[in-house]
């Protein structure tokens, strides 16, 4: 995003919107399907509600975050991820019903909604959640349920006018769970008792019989999105763009709320989707998905908020774990970058650890050149002149760097400095051999990598050596490879005593 400094950040401008629309006490909804592991195209859902409950609560307004699972939503497939022996008998059993694929956990939903939620604590999201199937066994959903099957006609003919199709005559907004065969997808309503609290339906496998509307069935999604509005007062939520098509299930919510059960339906933020560099728009049954999880690995959190925020809602976010991640992270640590987002900086922190001032980039090469040794590495950013008064902010971005690496580094970033003289050293020119002596000769003790830098290039001067050929010459010498980090930084994250040694070895070989 092209910030100035003095434009105003989206969240700043939507809350401006809500308070002005939905006065000053809010609920803030967010929900998602714990039906695969829940990725990092989902996450930009709870970090923009996130985002906006900040601000208001900032504003000194009333607000509350919430998350509620669908957990009594149906398995509607055998995923690729499942065993298809296992679950196939599963399919239409409602996700809170049926066992966890690994064996753990208490449920299905459980399985995915674990990670999910340790997740949200490490972001600094703190909602309160809710599961879907306790809500409806509760009797929390009853009333809403209710006033649905009673006002089922009015129903139908908004669905009809918002989304020009109709629906069978025997419709219901109620799908009854089946004692019988545990499916919430088979079975078709026959009557209802508003007094006795119970529906009458017959299902695909024969059965037919009576439920409670607590926990023997649940709405359909377009009723049940503007019900859970009526029950927790949402005020503001944020949501995919799928759900704000025309005619999608936000418009026939917002008449659904108004002329069945009286309320205003919350104030919209739809959102553009998270894609994946070169895979496309992330989701599940592509199977192109970064769990949050994996990604928390490799990103700091704030970092990962950041990424979300300081691009608005609107806008798609491109996601790629390479080089572009690094530079990311570097745009949120260099506090002195021109192009930061210092507003989607602030409502991206979380743990109260200041960016650390060290560029990403050239972490990645310290740790590596360290061989991941911590007390190596602080003593090349000390030699490097940083500061390590920072020193648990250091060690979580070297943690971060070293996962970064094994995950998802280009090749050219990553590196071993070789014990020995590298046989590619072997093909090394006279030209070239003279030039690493003049370097390894001119390398002194505490130079910076600027320093470093100059040095090299005004070596290349005085030879009248291509820069290019200078670099391979390095990087051959020390690393057995044409390619490495950036020269002087590089560098000077070694012993100058050791460069200048190898340097002198690489010169002799072949008797020069
Ligand atoms: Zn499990
Ligand atoms: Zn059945």
């Amino acid at each position: 995003m092209t910030t100035t400094s003095k434009a105003r950040h989206w969240a700043d401008l939507l809350a401006d919107d809500i308070i002005d629309q939905r006065g000053r006490c809010h609920v803030v909804n967010t929900g998602i399907t714990p039906s695969g592991e829940i990725h990092i195209g989902n996450m930009r859902e709870v970090v923009t509600a996130d985002a906006i409950h900040r601000v208001l609560t900032e504003r000194g307004d009333e607000s509350r975050l919430l998350y509620i699972a669908d957990t009594y939503d149906p398995l509607r497939h055998v995923y690729p991820f499942l065993d298809p022996q296992r679950y196939r008998d599963k399919v239409g059993k409602p996700l809170s019903e049926i066992p966890c694929p690994c064996g753990q956990h208490s449920s299905y939903s459980e399985h995915f909604l674990e990670p999910f939620l340790r997740s949200l604590e490490q972001l600094g999201i703190r909602p309160t959640v809710h599961r879907a199937d306790q809500l409806y066994k509760a009797g929390v959903y009853s009333d809403t349920i209710l006033i649905a099957l009673q006002q089922r006609d009015r129903i139908r003919t908004i669905l009809k006018e918002e989304t020009g199709r109709d629906t069978p005559a025997d419709w219901s907004p109620f799908n009854p769970l089946c004692p019988a065969c545990g499916r919430i997808t088979q079975a078709r309503v026959l009557g209802f008792s508003a007094e006795a609290q119970t529906v009458e339906y017959v299902c695909g496998c024969g059965e037919r019989g009576t439920v409670s509307v607590a926990g023997g069935g649940k709405l359909t999604w377009r009723v049940d999105w503007p019900a859970r509005w009526k029950i927790f007062g949402v005020t503001v939520e944020p949501f995919g763009k799928d759900h704000a098509s025309k005619g999608g299930s936000y418009d026939t919510g917002v008449r659904i709320a108004r002329e069945v059960y009286g309320i205003e339906p919350p104030y919209p933020i739809p959102y553009e989707w998270l894609s994946l560099a070169g895979k496309g728009d992330m989701s599940s049954s592509k199977g192109n998905v970064l769990s949050i999880h994996a990604m928390l690995e490799v990103v700091p959190p704030e970092v990962l908020r950041y990424l979300i925020l300081r691009v608005p809602p609107q806008r798609s976010v491109r996601m790629d774990p390479g080089l572009p991640l690094l530079q990311l992270i570097d745009e949120y640590d260099d506090v002195e970058a021109k192009n930061r987002d210092s507003r989607a900086l602030e409502l991206s922190a979380i743990s109260g650890i200041p960016p650390v001032g060290v560029p990403y980039r050239h972490m990645v090469t310290v740790v590596q050149a360290a061989q991941g040794d911590s007390e190596k590495w602080m003593e090349i950013l000390r030699r490097n002149g940083y500061r390590l008064d920072n020193i648990e902010g250091l060690c979580q971005r070297a943690a971060y760097a070293q996962r970064w690496l094994e995950t998802f580094a280009p090749e050219e970033l990553r590196f071993q400095v070789q014990d020995q003289l590298p046989p590619a050293a072997r093909e090394l020119t006279l030209e070239q051999k003279q030039a690493l002596r003049l370097l390894g000769e001119r390398l002194r003790p505490g130079m910076t990598g600027e320093q470093i830098h100059q040095l090299i290039y005004a070596l290349k001067d005085e030879l009248g050596t291509k820069p290019d050929v200078l670099f391979k010459a390095i990087y051959s010498a020390l690393l057995g490879k044409t390619q490495g980090p950036r020269a002087g930084w590089f560098l000077s994250t070694l012993d100058p005593a050791f460069v200048t040694q190898r340097f002198a070895e690489a010169a002799a070989i072949g008797g020069e």
